[in-house]
């Protein structure tokens, strides 16, 4: 009997030496082929060779190659084979990272990884960490510590008390803010709708001087990457506005924040080390295998009062680390790991220069797609491109002959009214010759429609 182990590594290798050959969103052939997988619950076991070969022959090639160069869908990043190793590793030695005592490598890897993050996006040491699954669930925790900390400066235990009866928070947003964002106020019962919405200037970015007053039962939510043209919160304004207010500053940084990382970007994001809670995500920029994002508190012990299950266990000194104290699960996967390993490889200046470029690239798209007589909407400031094609149908038209091309992979979207084509440059994969190639398909696909 064949090992499902061996077969599984050659499968990987030859997965990865198509990616970049292969059509970056799968065929409706192959699509159609998922069909297969349609069966009744088995009554009997299946060898684990035989379950390899399956997902090898049939999901394999239904797979969108997001990990491949010419992927700029959405904000991806691809994964980076030292960390994907290190991610098959970890998922070998299956340590439980909820507590210190069930996985001491876990917690000193992710203790580790803590600080280095810190350090690589310029934020204060000291300040508390969580792994977690994604942006969202990131915005969730910061935004549950942003939650406890204001009411219990007004003396009101929201993890005891719960909301009914407590004090009124209000919650400041930008008109272009993630909807992630909105969905974390909904599960945390601060509300989506009963936000209080900043106008945006022409770049997206929240206007500074249409702020509302705000005190210490406000949230004040900065955002670092609006998600259609890469732009940034004005934070070192609004942030000396509202000094002395007791107002807590949260930031989605799902990608944006990393361009605190690199020398050529760090002054678009100044001002933002200012800010109480972080949120960014890892499987974006760093190109860390899905999932996995970071939530970070400037006062470690608010996080710890949000998140703990003993609401007490934080304020005893000398205690442990333990995740399940920063994050909302108790058993999970100690995904900081894979962030460790990212960190590892890359090191400041790998992680500089890798920001670096696809913001390079993301300009050569602009500048190729304005050259060819295209619109760009945006000023291309990070790795966002919003292109239009003509009015809203022939631009819908062009990108999907674009996905059906296979060349490349770019989604739509409605922008300021505008709708265009969004193109996000996140994979450290992503090379001088996948932008030609990718930009030249899109061109020679665009000139048919006009
Ligand atoms: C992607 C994104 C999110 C959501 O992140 P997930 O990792 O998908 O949960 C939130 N905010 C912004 C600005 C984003 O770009």
């Amino acid at each position: 009997m064949i090992n499902p182990l061996d077969l599984a590594f050659s499968s990987i290798s030859d997965y990865l030496s198509q990616v970049d050959t292969a059509p970056v969103f799968p065929t409706p052939e192959n699509v159609e082929e998922l069909k297969i997988f349609e069966e009744d619950l088995p009554n009997t076991s299946s060898e684990g060779g035989s379950i390899i070969r399956l997902m090898d022959n049939k999901g394999a090639p239904a797979t969108v190659a997001s990990t491949g160069g010419r992927y700029f869908g959405f904000v991806t990043g691809g994964s980076m084979p030292p960390v994907l190793s290190a991610s098959l590793i970890s998922t070998t030695w299956d340590q439980n990272g909820a507590l210190e005592v069930m996985s001491p490598v876990g917690a000193r890897l992710e203790s580790v990884a803590s600080n280095w993050l810190l350090a690589a996006l310029h934020l204060p040491s000291g300040a508390g960490v969580g792994f977690v699954t994604g942006a969202t669930v990131a915005n969730f925790v910061a935004l549950a510590a942003a939650r406890h900390a204001l009411l219990k400066n007004q003396g009101w235990d929201v993890e005891s008390k719960g909301l009914f009866g407590a004090p009124v928070l209000q919650v400041v947003v930008g008109e272009e803010v993630h909807i992630s964002l909105l969905k974390a106020l909904g599960m945390l019962g601060l509300g989506r709708d009963r936000v209080v919405k900043v106008p945006t200037d022409r770049q997206g970015r929240m206007r500074a001087d249409a702020l509302p007053k705000v005190d210490d039962k406000t949230i004040v939510c900065l955002q670092a990457g609006n998600v259609n043209t890469g732009a940034l919160d004005p934070a070192l304004m609004i942030a000396q506005q509202i000094e002395g207010s007791g107002a807590w500053v949260h930031v989605d940084g799902a990608f944006g924040l990393w361009a605190r990382a690199s020398a050529n970007k760090k002054h678009l994001a100044i001002g933002y080390d200012l800010a109480d809670s972080w949120a960014t995500d890892a499987h974006k920029w760093l190109n860390v295998p899905y999932d996995s994002g970071l939530v970070i508190c400037k006062n470690p012990a608010h996080l710890k009062g949000a998140m703990s299950a003993t609401s007490a266990s934080y304020l005893m000194p000398g205690q442990q680390s333990n995740g399940c104290d920063h994050t909302p699960e108790m058993s999970r996967k100690a995904r900081g790991i894979e962030v460790w390993a990212a960190l590892k490889h890359l090191g400041r200046s790998g992680l500089a220069e890798l920001i670096d470029r696809n913001c390079r690239f993301a300009v050569q798209f602009a500048e190729g797609l304005a050259n060819a007589g295209y619109e760009v909407l945006n000023d291309v400031v990070l790795n966002q491109v919003l292109v239009k094609f003509g009015n809203a149908d022939t631009t819908l038209k062009v990108v999907k002959a674009i996905q059906d091309d296979g060349t490349c992979w770019c989604g739509s979207t409605v922008w300021q009214g505008h709708t265009a084509m969004r193109i996000s440059v996140s994979s450290w994969r992503t090379t001088q010759d996948d932008v030609e190639k990718s930009l030249a398909a899109m061109i020679r696909i665009a000139q048919q429609y006009s």
